[in-house]
């Protein structure tokens, strides 16, 4: 999601259809995209699209999940040869 060019929304909502974020399942063990199926004041109730598992998701960990997941992915590939990238 580009904010840059919008003014700021709440990072998901389920009215506006773009109800998915990345998130870790520990059911498929590794990050899948997740449908967010309710939006609490603190907690998402979210279903892996992967498995269906539904879960409860802290909103704001949720929401930053996709940055820190790229982030800590950049910082990893730092230390790993090109061959394992
Ligand atoms: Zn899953």
């Amino acid at each position: 999601m580009d904010l840059r060019d919008t003014d700021y929304v709440p990072a998901y909502s389920t009215e506006d259809g773009s109800n998915l974020g990345l998130y870790y399942c520990p059911i498929c063990n590794e990050d899948t995209l997740h449908q967010i199926l309710d939006v609490g004041l603190e907690n998402y109730d979210v279903k892996c699209s992967n498995c269906g598992t539904t879960s409860v998701a802290r909103a704001d960990y949720f929401d930053s999940y996709e940055d820190e997941s790229m982030r800590w992915s950049q910082e990893i590939a730092e230390f790993l040869p090109d061959d394992e990238r």
